[in-house]
Formats: structure tokens, C-alpha cells, sequence
């Protein structure tokens, strides 16, 4: 049986049918943070996207190994790899050692992705912890011919490459397009050609992150680790390599080539790119000024902000749009989430005490409840649509909100359906798309709810024996106290009024 699952492949530029290559399970690669600064946005997307995307596979029932890397060296600051690294830059900036500043940064990246309900990968490997299979992966590269050693450095041959395969497979782009665009080598480059990218680099006297190599003390190129750890880990070839879109170019398609180059074949079956953030309309730059941490948008201290987000109400804004799509980040579109958000919260609270108190017959209601069971599946088969998923879910939303006010009654749907309902509503809120409650009184409202059960109950026997003096006046009083009965025909509900 095919599987259900499509998955948009960027490599193909179309939707699969999910088939992994060994079920049931599932290797997932992502490239993780470059640990030189605090958390920020940009870290937000990729990280819940592929949180959501590990969730449902999960869900689906298959065995899932994610390998997410923490980049602790090697990533230098412009493309044409003559920049400086930059947890080394930090390093200096900061007066510490720079495996101080790996650390420092890597704690914090994990309480913000904790904050954000990420659940952590299978491993988390560093670069630094893989020198040794760096230099096997390079030494394999240069056997093949395809890198070659100048000065203690080491570098992709992209010319020579491309004359047997598809440089810019994976991102489109052509080398001849490339060439026009790009500058001459600046004199003083060991390259033989401005594509050429760094395997490995020669440490001049004051760099500090360095190793002993065949071809003398230096450190890995950014692009390597992500090609050696992932088949480490995933084998090769693997089947989901996944990042946001400003990976695919270089990075990625670096990775391709250093994968053929080494082992002759591509590594990747499916890879999946998330859609860059824009801030009220701009490219998030340091330049610009609109580069805002994680923890600035909890707290609400950042310039651009009006007010405080709660990390669900990120986690939230980010799912409502499909990865695939632009996501503009604004005050307005963020309120508008955090409303959003309250709502579905509230059904989940509601739903949760919700008892079925119908008679089990097949009723009105079922058909609508199964065929929004079902759309909600299927805009997730339909390659992780979250956005749509969420539209389904407010579609329960207001069918439990109608039940628990007496607008529906019970008797409109079966107890199957009821049970469908509940199940799809709280699997997909808070398993799948990993929505929880942070309403801090929400312990809080369970102890309360137990306590008015209680009180209901002895105004019904009250009432039941016809001592209506008592019964009104624990009602007065509960008014009084801003707690309002209604009576129905499901017995008495209570409301915060
Ligand atoms: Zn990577």
C-alpha cells in the first residue's frame, strides 16, 4: 500500500509519496545552530517545523532517529570562505575560551528550544567531535580527485565537478550564471576557481581552534561536518535531510557534492526546506536591526516589540502558516495568535472534562465531525499542511464549544464520533503539533473545577429535596463571589463570569 504521507522534495521540486528506505524507520538530519549567539527567530521555524515533521512520523508509527548537529567550529563569516570563524571571532570578542562560548550559547539554545515545546533529537553531535572523520571524508575526496591540497588547505574542485555532474542540482543555479556574477579571485587566494569551497583550512598562527591533519594544523570547513555526521549517524544514503531555505546554497548543495565526491552517490533521499521569516515586510539583518532573540520576545524587551509572546503563542504563529509558504512576522499578526491560541486552549480545557452523556446512536452530527477528523489527517499527509490542520481543529473547536453549551445537545452525536472527536482534537493539539497549555491557573482551574462539582452537587440535592432557600442562595453567593451557574438539560454548568 502506498503511503499516505506526500513529503515536497526541493531536490525533485515535487511532491513523494513518503517511502523511507529501510521501515520502519526513519533517519531525519537537520542543521542545527552555529552556537556564537543567543537564540534568535531564525532558529524558531526550522527548529518547530522539523519538531512537527519528527512528531508525526512518530505518529505515523514509524522509528525515527533525528540527528540534529551543533556547529562548534569551522563556520565562517562570508561565502567565499576567506572570512574568519565565527565562534573563534566571539571567542575574542568575549575573552574566553571558545569552547566557554559553545557552551554558554548551546544552554541557552536548548532552554529556548525547551521553551518552545521542541522535543529534543535522537543525538546532537558536534563538529569538534568529529575532526577525525572529517579528515577521513576529505582524504576520501582527494582519492576520488575531486579536492585538491594547496598550502595546508584543502578545497572542492567545483570546476572539475561539474564536468561529470550537476553542480546546483538541488538550489537550480548554474555554474556559467554563477560565473557571471561572481568577482575574480582577489590575489593572495589558494583557490583555483571563486566556486571552490574549503574542506580544510590551514590555521594561521593566532587561530585557536586547530588540529593536527596530513596536511598540517588547521580546522574543517562548515560544510563537511553536516555531510559526516549525518551518514555517521543515518547511514548512507539517509532519508530526510531538512533546514531553511538559506541552507540550500551553499551549504547543501556542497554537502551533494562532498557526498558524491566521497562515496560516489548522493546522500539524501527527500530533502525539505522551511521558508524564511521577513519582519513587517524586511529580511531579518543585524544591519537592520531587526534581529530579535528568543528570549527578547518572551520578555517583550526588543524595540520593535509592543508587548511580550509566550513561546506557544510562537510555536502557534509559525504553525498556522505552512512551511513551505513566507511567514511575515508582525505585532498585529502575533495578537492575532495569541487569540488564536486562547481559543483552542480554552476547547482543549473544555473538552477535557467533557463527558458524553448522548444515548450512542449514530446521529446529525457524525458525518461532519468524521469528515473533519479526516480532513485534519490529511492536511498533514499533504506534505505537514500545519495551517490547514488548524483550520480543522477550530472546526471541533466550535462543535466541543456548542456541545459543552447546550447549543448541540448530546443526543446529535454517537458516542463513537464523540470519542473520534476527542481523541483527534487533543492528539493532534498537543502531540502533534506540540501545542500545551501554559495558562498557569490551568492546575489551578482543575482543583477549582473539582470544588464546583462539589458545591453543584450539594445545591442540586438541595434543590432535589426542595429546599430552595439553600440552593438560591449558594447561587446568590457564587454570583456574589464572580462564579455564575447555568441550568441545562445536561445538568449545571459553571463559568468564571
Ligand atoms: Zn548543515
Amino acid at each position: 500500500m502506498p503511503s499516505p504521507l506526500q513529503v515536497y522534495n526541493t531536490l525533485t521540486r515535487k511532491k513523494e509519496s513518503f517511502e523511507p528506505i529501510n521501515p520502519p524507520f526513519v533517519g531525519m538530519y537537520v542543521c542545527g545552530p552555529t552556537v556564537y549567539s543567543d537564540p534568535h527567530m531564525g532558529h524558531a521555524r526550522p527548529n518547530i517545523v522539523f519538531d512537527v515533521v519528527y512528531r508525526y512520523l512518530m505518529h505515523l508509527g514509524y522509528k525515527v532517529r533525528y540527528v540534529r548537529n551543533i556547529t562548534d567550529v569551522g563556520h565562517i563569516t562570508t561565502e567565499l570562505d576567506e572570512g574568519v570563524d565565527r565562534i573563534g571571532q566571539q571567542a575574542r570578542l568575549e575573552q574566553k575560551e571558545p569552547m566557554e562560548v559553545v557552551q554558554h550559547y548551546t544552554l541557552s539554545f536548548h532552554k529556548a528550544m525547551a521553551q518552545l515545546n521542541t522535543l529534543p533529537p535522537s543525538i546532537e553531535p558536534r563538529a569538534s567531535g568529529h575532526i577525525i572523520e572529517q579528515i577521513e571524508m576529505v582524504k576520501a575526496i582527494i582519492e576520488s580527485g575531486f579536492a585538491y591540497e594547496v598550502n595546508g588547505s584543502v578545497y572542492f574542485d567545483v570546476e572539475k565537478y561539474s564536468k561529470s555532474h550537476h553542480y546546483g542540482k538541488l538550489s537550480g543555479r548554474v555554474l556559467d550564471d554563477l560565473r557571471a556574477q561572481t568577482r575574480e579571485l582577489e590575489g593572495g587566494s589558494d583557490k583555483h576557481s571563486p566556486f571552490d569551497f574549503a574542506l580544510w583550512k590551514k590555521a594561521s598562527p593566532e587561530h585557536i581552534m586547530r588540529w593536527p591533519s596530513p596536511w598540517g594544523e588547521g580546522f574543517p570547513g562548515w560544510h563537511l561536518e553536516c555531510s559526516v555526521m549525518s551518514t555517521k549517524y543515518l547511514g548512507s544514503p539517509f532519508d530526510i535531510h531538512g533546514g531553511g531555505m538559506d541552507l540550500l546554497f551553499p551549504h547543501h548543495e556542497c554537502e551533494i557534492a562532498q557526498s558524491v565526491g566521497a562515496e560516489g552517490h548522493e546522500a539524501v533521499k527527500y530533502w525539505m526546506h522551511n521558508n524564511m521569516i521577513t519582519i513587517n515586510g524586511q529580511k531579518m539583518a543585524r544591519s537592520l536591526n531587526n534581529f530579535i532573540a528568543l528570549e527578547e520576545l518572551f520578555t517583550g524587551s526588543h524595540a520593535l516589540l509592543e508587548q511580550a509572546y509566550s513561546p506557544m503563542t510562537i510555536r502557534f504563529f509559525i504553525l498556522q502558516t505552512h512551511y513551505r509558504s513566507t511567514l511575515d512576522f508582525s505585532n498585529d499578526a502575533l495578537k492575532a495568535s495569541e487569540k488564536g491560541l486562547d481559543r483552542l486552549m480554552n476547547s482543549l480545557r473544555t473538552l477535557k472534562k467533557l463527558e458524553y452523556a448522548g444515548n450512542g446512536q449514530s446521529a446529525a452530527e457524525d458525518n461532519v465531525i468524521r469528515k473533519t477528523i479526516s480532513d485534519i489527517s490529511e492536511a498533514m499527509n499533504d506534505d505537514f499542511n500545519t495551517a490547514l490542520a488548524l483550520a480543522g481543529l477550530f472546526e471541533l473547536s466550535s462543535k466541543i464549544n456548542s456541545l459543552s453549551e447546550g447549543i448541540i445537545p448530546h443526543s446529535a452525536i454517537s458516542r463513537e464520533a464523540f470519542e473520534g472527536m476527542k481523541t483527534t482534537f487533543i492528539t493532534f493539539t498537543e502531540d502533534i503539533l506540540g501545542l500545551k497549555d501554559e495558562d498557569a491557573s490551568a492546575a489551578d482551574h482543575a482543583v477549582l473545577d473539582g470544588l464546583m462539582q462539589l458545591i453543584i452537587d450539594i445545591r442540586k440535592r438541595a434543590r432535589d429535596g426542595k429546599d430552595f432557600a439553600t440552593s438560591d442562595k449558594i447561587r446568590d453567593a457564587l454570583k456574589a463571589a464572580g462564579i455564575e451557574l447555568r441550568d441545562g438539560k445536561d445538568g449545571t454548568k459553571w463559568a468564571i463570569a
